[in-house]
């Protein structure tokens, strides 16, 4: 029966290897199985050509390989393409390929919806539907790949789609370790950035791992006051707790943590403000990426004018920080930061506004 067979998609390469041990296979076709699915995009086991006929014929009663389906793809005027991809179980996400940043860059969903609410942000809106399993996550980047025939180029991952991925931290970890695996798309950590609003007990976890991603940290706000109305969550774990945690993270030499700051006009973009964050910010090895708001409809802020956005970077490079303006990049195909909204799935009343309200 379909619902027993194990999907190899989910796996990490060590766990492919139990689970053929444990059906009488030899261990090593895992390293076999790992290059049809990441490294040539085969997820027929029977099409797997280096496993012998009857192996393969008992495989494919015993596992099943997922991965989500494309449904459609947009391509801005910028080249910025968005996918819209269907789960196995009907639900469907996001995921958006940037290219040339100068990097090609895979912007990945870590869950459907997102439970944090941030103010400003659409897919926060949608309110958590579901967490997605390590499979759907890696799986997005194996679509992409294949979609856009880079499986043997060099990509960068960005967990800055649907979702905030401390908050589905075990299923974000294993996928990472899936996509760094030597036998799938060897991605080196140095090339995946993982961005959150601050979920402090999973950051400390995370600055134990052996396959540490770039980090980056929405912060938004210098101050507890302010950020405590766009961000929910700052509500339990404050400014000077992210910044000390920050502090204490460990990184590589030469690397920064990288600080999100979405601009939102009169609300956090004052001369007042660049000062109180450069100072928040001194004794950090970081660098800040400010973000001019993407409007959408039932989203109540505005966009800084330009000259605003120039005086704010201006202030903060005075006083050492480093810091870029994020060049939205697919706002045509509503692919860009905090755009990310599915239709026509399990929506509360709201979320349903904020979606006729586009
Ligand atoms: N939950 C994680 C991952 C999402 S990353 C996080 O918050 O970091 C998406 C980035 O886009 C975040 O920095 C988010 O704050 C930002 N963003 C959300 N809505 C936006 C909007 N309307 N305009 C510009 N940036 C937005």
């Amino acid at each position: 029966m379909a619902s027993q067979l194990i999907d190899l998609a989910n796996l990490e390469r060590a766990a492919v290897e139990t689970a053929l041990a444990e059906r009488g296979h030899k261990r090593f076709h895992a390293r076999q199985i790992f290059q049809w699915i990441y490294k040539r995009g085969v997820t027929d086991i029977s099409a797997m050509t280096d496993l012998s006929r009857g192996l393969r014929e008992t495989l494919c009663d015993q596992f099943t390989i997922t991965t989500p389906q494309v449904v459609s793809r947009e391509r801005s005027s910028d080249g910025t393409e968005k996918f819209l991809l269907r789960l196995a179980d009907g639900l469907q996400l996001e995921s958006v390929f940037i290219p040339d940043t100068p990097s090609m860059t895979f912007c990945i969903s870590t869950q459907v919806g997102c439970a944090m609410a941030c103010a400003f942000c659409l897919t926060g809106k949608m309110g958590l539907v579901r967490q997605l399993t390590a499979g759907e996550i890696a799986g997005q980047v194996r679509v992409l790949a294949g979609a856009l025939d880079m499986r043997d180029k060099k990509f960068n991952i960005v967990l800055m789609g649907m979702g905030e991925p401390l908050h589905n931290y075990d299923e974000t970890m294993r996928a990472l370790r899936m996509l760094n695996d030597e036998y799938g798309f060897a991605m080196s950590p140095r090339r995946m950035t993982l961005s959150t609003v601050g979920l402090l007990p999973a950051l400390e976890k995370l600055a134990q791992e052996p396959i540490m991603p770039n980090l980056a940290i929405s912060l938004h706000a210098p101050t507890d006051r302010l950020r405590g109305e766009l961000v929910p969550l700052n509500k339990k774990y404050g400014v000077a707790d992210i910044i000390a945690a920050c502090k204490r993270f460990p990184l590589a030499k030469r690397s920064r943590i990288t600080f999100e700051y979405v601009l939102l006009a009169g609300v956090n973009d004052t001369p007042e403000d660049a000062r109180l964050l450069a100072k928040l910010l001194a004794g950090v090895k970081s660098k800040v990426n400010l973000i001019p708001l993407n409007a959408a409809p039932g989203i109540p802020f505005e966009r800084p004018s330009d000259r605003v956005i120039d005086q704010f970077a201006r202030i903060l490079a005075e006083r050492g920080v480093v810091v870029s303006v994020r060049k939205s990049r697919g706002r045509d195909i509503r692919a860009a930061c905090g755009q990310l909204i599915v239709e026509g799935q399990k929506l509360s009343t709201g979320q349903r506004l904020a979606v006729a309200l586009r």
